[in-house]
């Protein structure tokens, strides 16, 4: 029997907002413990939240770019737990009512396009954290009350790749709206995934679990895969699935069950009595998709028919809004679109992993690269050389023309210099010049090669070329 899976995820996001959500509260984040609280945020009795506008305005603009229908009427709901992290014993979310429903998002995966349903966003306030140390737990409040977007998807998806390709869209989708850093890392965006499985062609669902707080795209694609081997295996020997609530462990590489549905939270959800129902006038939702970002998805389709570039370039070039954007400049200042896009695809994205950097925190401007591409056109520096001024370039921000000459990487062009390094290299490689005598023509490369070797790169190579086929074919 084959089985496929069936997965939906509820994803949090973190806005980026200034201050918290029901409070003036500063949100950044890395600060001292409990250095940004108030009385209202750590839960004091008595105090009354008040709505942060900005926060509404960024959950608009995520459902507008997700093509959700803003409620023009919504409510928020009080979410009841106790946690040491949550001093005022319930989180305020939204429940029955949410800001936003109705929704989708197309994703691709080898060529495969999937519409994934978006079932609704709802903005709620993020809780503090628990540090818990050898012989002590102790609580931050300084997360209390951060604004969070919970991004819920219907059941669309099939498999572990198409839910991590979700998650980068998405991820995508909210930088380029500016509204969330993405930092999987730092838990600014958080996923849980529920999963599934059901006999291939089947319609109906099986017994989801739920696997909690995944923090980086490999594992989730890493524990849905676990996680749907894990329930297979049952299913195939007869047993069955129990629906519960588990945690990815990263180094066992294995799901495990943290509670199940016995033990699972009723939170009692009540319309928040603190807030007035939240009513969103027309013109302020068009206001707002007025001045949207042009998305991922129409940049990427720009891409290719203003620059003719190939859409594997038009993908990578628009994942990062400001990495498009510095493409344009470039593209812009002059430079061919598809040689911009193929150093900045392979030298520039890797120096950036490399020295893990933004490209809005490099000294490379567009404007370098179009130089170094303007002295490689022009004969000034070889392509080689290039890669070596542009790594320099990257680092220090110098001129790419004042780095050839303190570096001495000027090309050489000069026929007389060329030719003692050719014949050296004849010299030095007699039994290849018998073979390519012989016929083996295909060895002129390999000769190149030598002599761009001893020139450390800067030999012109047309000279060397006509030079070393002049030679060779002298007896
Ligand atoms: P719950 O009541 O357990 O919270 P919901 O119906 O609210 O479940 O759905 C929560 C998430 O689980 C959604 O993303 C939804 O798409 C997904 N989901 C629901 N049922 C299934 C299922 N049988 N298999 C996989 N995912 C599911
Ligand atoms: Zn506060
Ligand atoms: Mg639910």
């Amino acid at each position: 029997m084959k089985y496929e899976a069936v997965i939906g995820l509820e994803i949090h996001a973190q806005l980026l907002t200034d201050t918290k959500i029901f409070c003036g509260c500063s949100t950044s984040f890395g600060r001292e413990p409990n250095t940004q609280t108030c009385p209202v945020c750590i839960g004091m009795p008595g105090v009354l939240p008040v709505l942060n506008r900005k926060a509404v305005e960024f959950a608009i603009m995520a459902g507008l770019a997700m093509n959700c229908k803003i409620a023009p009427y919504s409510r928020f709901a009080r979410k009841n737990y106790f946690y040491p992290d949550l001093p005022k014993g319930y989180q305020i979310s939204q429940y029955e009512l949410p800001i936003c429903q109705q929704g989708y998002l197309d994703i691709e995966v080898d060529g495969v396009r999937r519409r994934v349903g978006i079932t609704r966003i709802h903005m709620e306030e993020d809780a503090g954290k628990n540090i818990h140390e050898k012989d002590s737990s102790l609580v931050d409040l300084n997360r209390a009350g951060v604004p969070l977007l919970e991004i819920v998807t219907e059941p669309d998806i099939r498999t572990p790749r198409e839910a991590a390709v979700f998650m980068r869209k998405l991820r995508t989708i909210l930088r380029y709206l500016g509204i969330c850093d993405g930092n999987m890392e730092q838990g600014s965006l958080r996923c849980d995934a529920n999963v599934s499985v059901r006999p291939e062609g089947s319609e109906g669902f099986g017994t989801k679990t739920e696997i909690k707080n995944i923090n980086s795209f490999r594992f989730v694609e890493k524990a849905l895969e676990y996680e749907i081997n894990r329930q297979i295996k049952l299913i195939s020997q007869g047993e069955s699935v129990v629906q519960e609530t588990r945690l990815w462990d990263s180094s066992a590489g294995k799901t495990y069950s943290m509670r199940s549905k016995e033990e699972a939270h009723d939170y009692r959800y009540f319309p928040e009595p603190d807030l007035v129902p939240l009513e969103i006038p027309r013109e302020w939702v068009d206001e707002i998709k007025g001045r949207l970002p042009e998305l991922p998805d129409e940049k990427k389709t720009r891409f290719i028919k203003e620059y003719s570039l190939p859409e594997y370039d038009a993908e990578v070039l628009t994942e990062e809004r400001t990495v498009a954007e510095w493409f344009e400049e470039a593209v812009r200042l002059g430079g061919n679109p598809k040689k911009v896009s193929n150093w900045m695809m392979t030298e520039l994205l890797r120096l950036l992993n490399e020295h893990e950097k933004e490209i809005t925190d490099i000294p490379l401007t567009p404007s370098h690269l179009v130089k170094i591409l303007d002295l490689i056109e022009k004969g000034t520096i070889s392509g080689t050389i290039g890669k070596k001024v542009f790594s320099e370039v990257f680092l220090t921000g110098k001129d790419p023309e004042v780095v050839v000459k303190e570096k001495g990487l000027l090309q050489i062009t000069d026929t007389s210099e060329l030719e003692k390094m050719v014949d050296e290299v004849l010299k030095n490689n007699s039994k290849e010049v018998e073979r390519y005598k012989k016929g083996e023509t295909k060895l002129l490369g390999f000769f190149v090669g030598q002599v761009m070797k001893a020139s450390r790169g800067k030999a012109n190579p047309k000279i060397v070329n006509e030079l070393l086929k002049q030679k060779l074919s002298e007896s």
